[in-house]
């Protein structure tokens, strides 16, 4: 099994690298990025953000269509959100095994900060093996350090570190195929 991350040509250039690399560690499977091959649709004008369960609607079908066993992960530049949410760092609807991240809320100039690349990239790492996480059944931890907490704020994703708490890894090395290899 590999992990598929397709890269939207709306999210930062140049990254695709460190965090596949980082992400191939993380869950001891070989990692395949490419340009994202979909159109996103779900794109809601009056709150100038895309809702998320119409990207994974449209990851899902082409999954099915094109018959990929692995596990799909969009990286996306445009702002999530949900019904009933104001918005999200990224959704995954494990049955389908897919999932999408958006960079826009993991950037330091969102928040009128400096831009700093290695930050994006830590917080693209940590978001996207908590999507892929839930792709392999994991569910949200209450180790605030470990990859599956939760993060509801940006402070919550950095307190968070790059690894999966003991009983995470535990559950994640039974569900992947040759984790921990
Ligand atoms: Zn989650
Ligand atoms: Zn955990």
């Amino acid at each position: 099994m590999d992990l598929l991350i397709f890269w939207d040509s709306g999210a930062p250039g140049g990254l695709g690298l460190p965090v596949s690399r980082f992400i191939g560690d993380l869950f001891s499977l070989p990692v395949q990025i490419c340009p994202n091959p979909l159109i996103l649709n779900g794109y809601v004008g009056s709150r100038r953000q895309t809702d998320a369960r119409s990207v994974l609607d449209t990851l899902a079908i082409f999954r099915q269509r094109q018959e990929i066993p692995d596990p799909i992960l969009l990286v996306c530049g445009t702002d999530l959100f949900t019904e009933g949410t104001a918005s999200l760092f990224g959704l995954a609807r494990p049955y389908s095994r897919v999932a999408v991240v958006s960079t826009v809320r993991l950037e330091n100039t969102f928040y009128g900060l400096l831009e700093n690349e290695d930050d994006l990239i830590d917080r693209l790492v940590k978001e996207s093996a908590h999507e892929i996480g839930h792709l392999f059944s994991l569910e949200h931890c209450t180790d605030p350090e470990c990859i599956m907490y939760a993060p509801l704020t940006l402070d919550d994703l950095d307190r968070k570190k790059r690894r999966f708490c003991p009983e995470c890894r535990n559950l994640l090395d039974r569900a992947v195929p040759r984790a921990g290899i």
